[in-house]
């Protein structure tokens, strides 16, 4: 069954370790993701982007394929299917989808306009028993052309919107989407730190989890983030595997070119990768 992140994340918030969002592109992702979260008994967010549900056919197809995977894997921890970076109108689809979280990022919007659509948004997640994720401060990344360091919230807005009944907020602490570019000047812990202090219990996420350094994560665990992102790391090792068994000729040997054994490499892969990731995070035994 699906849940709502909320009670997850709060628990994950007060015991001081995170839980990891990790987005899916198809089923092999979502099945990796599902199988690694019940072997190490693990909550688990699965992310979808909008461009993620365009590919999958349309946001009913993903919660269709995510409800239906849960009962025929027997999977019994805690599971979120989330919308990541949604628009006000892409929230509402997922809303009629059957969505259990959204993330509404108005962080491009003045901040009364980010405040009034996440106040909107707020009250229709509360209808619908889903937990609700609001953005302050854009977090940059290469498709934005952003390079070097990414923005840093203000604290004070994030205290205004964290204010408004949302239950998890992201706010920009330099963190990057994608890969890290060599002059990254790292996580600023000093907006964190500032943010935490004025937010309380507040579930912190941290967007662009690829390629931040071990320590760096811990330390940002133990000053309040509760929600980590992954999406870009799964990507590379699901196509650093099949990029081996293609050079190795093996889809050439036999039945090799079989899907479901041309993709298991990077399906085994994106396993390896979230057992990683949910130990650093903490989250393993905490569902
Ligand atoms: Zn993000």
């Amino acid at each position: 069954m699906l849940v709502s992140a909320k009670e997850m994340l709060q628990k994950a918030k007060a015991g001081h370790y995170a839980v990891g969002q990790f987005n899916i592109n198809n089923l092999e992702w979502t099945k990796a993701i599902l199988a690694v979260a019940q072997e190490l008994n693990s909550p688990v967010i699965l992310g979808v982007s909008e461009g993620a549900g365009k590919y999958m056919t349309g946001f009913k197809t993903v919660a269709g394929m995510v409800k239906a995977m849960i009962e025929e894997m027997n999977i019994t921890v805690p599971v979120a299917l989330h919308l990541d970076h949604g628009t006000y109108d892409g929230c509402l689809k997922c809303v009629e989808a059957g969505f259990s979280s959204i993330m509404f990022d108005g962080s491009h919007y003045p901040i009364d306009e980010n405040v009034a659509k996440t106040k909107e948004l707020v009250k229709i997640c509360a209808d619908h028993g889903m937990s609700l994720e609001a953005e302050v401060g854009a977090i940059g990344g290469e498709e934005d052309g952003v390079i070097g360091t990414g923005e840093c919230a203000d604290p004070a807005e994030c205290k205004m919107i964290a204010d408004l009944g949302i239950d998890m907020l992201a706010a920009g602490i330099g963190n990057i989407h994608g890969k890290y570019p060599a002059n990254w000047a790292g996580l600023s812990f000093d907006t964190l730190d500032a943010i935490q202090a004025l937010t309380g219990d507040m579930p912190l996420v941290l967007h662009g989890g690829t390629g931040i350094p071990e320590d760096m994560i811990k330390k940002a665990i133990s000053l309040g983030v509760a929600k980590i992102n992954v999406n870009t790391e799964c990507q590379l090792s699901f196509a650093d595997a099949t990029r081996k068994y293609i050079e190795a000729g093996k889809d050439l040997e036999g039945k090799g070119f079989d899907p479901r054994k041309l993709l298991l490499p990077g399906t085994e892969a994106i396993k390896e990768t979230v057992r990683e990731k949910m130990q650093l995070f903490g989250s393993v035994g905490k569902a």
